[in-house]
């Protein structure tokens, strides 16, 4: 088993880089079936979203912006925990589709929180495509139009997503090994 050291923790590979691919080809086909004839706007998270909105982007075929953007986590009163801001809109999204392009939904909360945000923008339609969710974890009623892979509930690193920084820069992704 293909196995790597990031500081304390080991991971092993659970989704091969070809697995990957496939999928992100197969969403990228039905972005372009579904917004044919849309001029849209997609709006990239970072940091994890990186690898993902790179290889995404260029399977569309469809004219397009793309734009990143960051979600800045401060302490706030809310029902919903840790607030985070949008930061980065640079662009004009009013009336135009708006595809988020995002790492990984676990919660949702932050999915459902970037809606929100971007609704007071008044965007034509707003979707999410994620590389990965994990089914078991969502605490919220999200729907997401776009997923590439679902996964079990343990934690992952590579293809943009990290640990404490580190294990963006892989090819495949692994799960973390519990000894
Ligand atoms: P949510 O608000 O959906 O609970 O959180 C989503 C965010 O949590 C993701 O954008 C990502 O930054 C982080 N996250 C959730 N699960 C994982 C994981 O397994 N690995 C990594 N690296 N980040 C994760
Ligand atoms: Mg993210």
């Amino acid at each position: 088993m293909k196995t790597i050291q990031i500081k304390d923790k080991t991971f092993a590979v659970s989704l091969p880089e070809a697995e990957i691919l496939k999928q992100v080809k197969r969403v990228a086909a039905e972005i372009n079936r579904d917004l044919a004839g849309e001029e849209p706007i997609f709006l990239a998270v970072l940091n994890g979203s990186f690898i993902f909105a790179a290889d995404l982007l260029r399977e569309v075929t469809l004219p397009c912006e793309i734009s990143f953007v960051k979600l800045a986590s401060y302490e706030g009163v809310s029902s919903t925990g840790t607030i985070k801001e949008v930061i980065g809109l640079n662009c004009d999204i009013t009336g135009r589709p708006v595809v988020i392009v995002e790492d990984i939904v676990d919660s949702g909360l932050t999915m459902v929180h970037m809606i929100e945000t971007l609704k007071g923008h008044n965007p034509k339609s707003i979707d999410v495509c994620s590389l990965l969710v994990k089914p078991g974890n969502l605490k919220v009623n999200l729907d997401i139009k776009y997923t590439c892979l679902e996964i079990p509930n343990d934690f992952i690193v590579g293809y943009g997503l990290d640990y404490d920084g580190y294990g963006r820069n892989t090819r495949d992704i692994y799960t973390v090994v519990e000894e």
